[in-house]
């Protein structure tokens, strides 16, 4: 397994969120964190990425990642576009996108990386002298994928990236991300749009209360009636 989670606990001062998950994510795969507003999906993935100190065990490919080492985690290749998408809106699209880049030495390579995402999001390109700020909701999601994929990661943690976009937007935004695996990427995609989701994952964790109720291929979650009736709202 590439990522490897043991009795992760997270707790804000006094309050418990995360009460010991255990989740894998294999090499190439596409794994959803699904729940309810609280579950703890954000919490889990901030801690992945070393946002938050934690409990338990988080190893990339064997190697156990420390508490609260977000750069260190980033350099290892764990990219966080984190919910909200942390744009920089007084700043350019450029220079958004060039803080993907800050952790890298081959300048070079990450020169053509730009131009190569300049060309994958032409209204990236087009916009690239303009306050990120200008940009509609769903091109700023663009550019906080892009953002991260200019890190050059092996695994991208994606917090609810189709919030508050409009539908078609939303739809573009899970056909990018079904798309990343053809670029050899793992990733961790955290939604509240289960159904859609599930569609595009390889399989999933559903968080309740901090903790997995479930896990499985995403096809056989989304078939379960109890699942679908009691999480999913129904067909
Ligand atoms: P959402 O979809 O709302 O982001 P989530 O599944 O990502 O939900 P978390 O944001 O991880 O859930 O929250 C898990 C629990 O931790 C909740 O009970 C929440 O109230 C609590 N919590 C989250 N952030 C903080 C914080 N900064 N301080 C205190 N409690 C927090």
């Amino acid at each position: 397994m590439m990522l490897s989670v043991r009795g992760l606990t997270v707790s804000y001062g006094p309050i418990g969120a995360v009460h010991g998950i255990d989740l894998e994510i294999g090499a190439g795969e596409i794994v959803a964190l699904i729940g309810a507003n609280g579950a703890g999906k954000t919490t889990t993935v901030k801690a992945i990425a070393g946002l938050l100190p934690f409990g338990g065990s988080v190893t990339l490919d064997g190697t156990p990642l420390r508490p609260g080492a977000a750069e260190r985690n980033l350099r290892a290749g764990i990219a966080l576009v984190p919910e909200g998408r942390g744009i920089l809106g007084r700043m350019t699209v450029e220079e958004n996108l060039l803080m993907g880049t800050y952790c890298r030495t081959d300048r070079r390579a990450a020169a053509a990386d730009l131009a190569g995402m300049y060309d994958r999001f032409p209204i990236l390109a087009d916009r690239r002298a303009g306050l990120a700020s200008l940009l509609s909701g769903g091109e700023q999601q663009m550019l906080a994928i892009a953002r991260a994929l200019l890190s050059r990661p092996r695994l991208l943690l994606l917090d609810e990236p189709s919030l508050g976009l409009a539908p078609k937007m939303a739809s573009f935004v899970f056909e990018l991300v079904a798309s990343l695996r053809a670029d050899g990427l793992t990733v961790l995609l955290v939604e509240q749009k289960a159904r859609h989701t599930l569609k595009i994952a390889d399989r999933a964790y559903l968080l309740e209360l901090g903790r997995v109720v479930t896990s499985g291929p995403a096809r056989a979650l989304a078939d379960d009636p109890v699942i679908s009736q009691t999480f999913l709202g129904g067909r």
